[in-house]
């Protein structure tokens, strides 16, 4: 059994990780990082050139969330970032 702990990205919690490290956020943070991911990419068209400031700055979420998206690669798709 690998049921390895892991601190939430959002929150910070410890969360036991059975998703082997596909889960960033725990639980109670799921709807909350979903919202915040989808406000992001809204605001982004295709093909776009766009630093992740520019990106930070338009929707007023922490850099930091937008950048562990991109290294999940669910950001960046398309875009030059
Ligand atoms: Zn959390």
């Amino acid at each position: 059994m690998s049921n390895r702990l892991k601190q939430c990205e959002l929150c910070g919690d410890f969360m036991s990780d059975q998703s082997g490290g596909l889960n960033l956020v725990c639980p109670k943070c799921i709807d909350k990082d979903a919202e915040m991911f989808e406000r992001v990419k809204s605001r982004l068209k295709y093909g776009e050139k766009v630093a992740v400031n520019e990106i930070a700055n338009r929707t007023g979420i922490d850099r930091k969330h937008i950048e562990r998206w991109v290294r999940a690669g669910r950001l960046g798709e398309g875009l030059d970032i």
